[in-house]
């Protein structure tokens, strides 16, 4: 597959690059944020692999050019943009960034209209199936289990809760009659309101990622847990919806839809 990396120089653009190559996918475009000091410099030696003959630029528009797919891991604020370019450009688009507010929605819903569009917060294949079995412990645990969502990562990471909490905490609170999502708590906050779903973040470290979700019940709790230990489970499953894309006609995907 002909590769354009939105938010090349960062941490995931760097797995996405690994794991491309390792499979035999061709990288044509590289794009970072306007004004970064990378630009011009080969996007492998940025990432400190082997060359590509690809140099990092601020331009999509002309990073797009021979792509059949462009991958995005970048800023919630710079979604809008590669929606639009992947729309003008007639290909389709993985983007995997998290935190996006109402208007970088919109661009991708606007870019689904009229190529394929695949978003995921989260493109590794336990956190699908920790999303199932959840799905399945509400409906069998019924409204009595109090649920909360307590996620971990990297003191890099730019936006908090991470977009897989946000997932996990609406998947739970879709199985409720009556659910309120908080973020956070503080102060004299009294008794815990039945229909509350709280969503904590703790970050620091090197952490990649890690999400439980607790079910608290009377006498027994479920802790369901999955913990990603390297960057390159979400490399390689972006790039399995990269492949998987292809065949596909516009519209928004996730990646539940693509998997077999
Ligand atoms: P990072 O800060 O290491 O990298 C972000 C990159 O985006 C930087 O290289 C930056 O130059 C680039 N960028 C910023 N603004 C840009 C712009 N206007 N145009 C082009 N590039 C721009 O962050 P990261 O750890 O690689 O994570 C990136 C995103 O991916 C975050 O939103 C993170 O939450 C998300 N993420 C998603 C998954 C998933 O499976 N969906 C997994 C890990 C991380």
């Amino acid at each position: 597959v002909k590769i354009a990396l939105h938010g090349a120089t960062g941490r995931m653009g760097g797995a996405v690059l690994s794991a491309a190559r390792a499979q035999g996918h061709e990288i044509v475009g590289a794009i970072a944020e306007p004004g970064c000091v990378d630009v011009g410099r080969d996007v492998g030696e940025v990432q400190h692999v082997a060359p590509c003959g690809v140099a990092v630029q601020e331009d999509i528009a002309s990073a797009l050019l021979g792509a059949e797919v462009v991958i995005d891991f970048s800023q919630a604020r710079a979604v809008t943009a590669v929606a639009r370019a992947a729309a003008r450009a007639g290909i389709a688009l993985v983007s995997g960034t998290t935190g996006l507010d109402p208007g970088a929605e919109r661009a991708l819903d606007q870019a689904a209209a009229v190529v394929p569009v695949v978003w995921a917060p989260n493109f590794s294949i336990g956190i699908q199936v920790l999303t199932e079995v959840l799905r399945h412990a509400m409906r069998r645990l019924g409204q009595g289990f109090a649920v909360e969502v307590v996620e971990v990562h990297h003191g890099g990471k730019a936006d908090a809760p991470s977009g897989t909490a946000r997932r996990l905490a609406q998947e739970a609170a879709s199985a409720r009659d009556r659910a309120q999502i908080v973020f956070g708590r503080e102060g004299l906050i009294g008794a815990r309101p039945a229909h509350e779903i709280g969503v904590l973040s703790v970050r620091g470290g090197d952490v990649v990622g890690d999400h439980t979700v607790y079910l608290l019940g009377q006498g027994e709790r479920l802790e369901l847990t999955h913990r990603a230990t390297n960057r390159e489970v979400f490399a390689q499953g972006a790039l399995f919806a990269a492949q998987a894309v292809l065949t596909r006609t516009k519209g928004r995907y996730t990646l539940a839809d693509l998997l077999p």
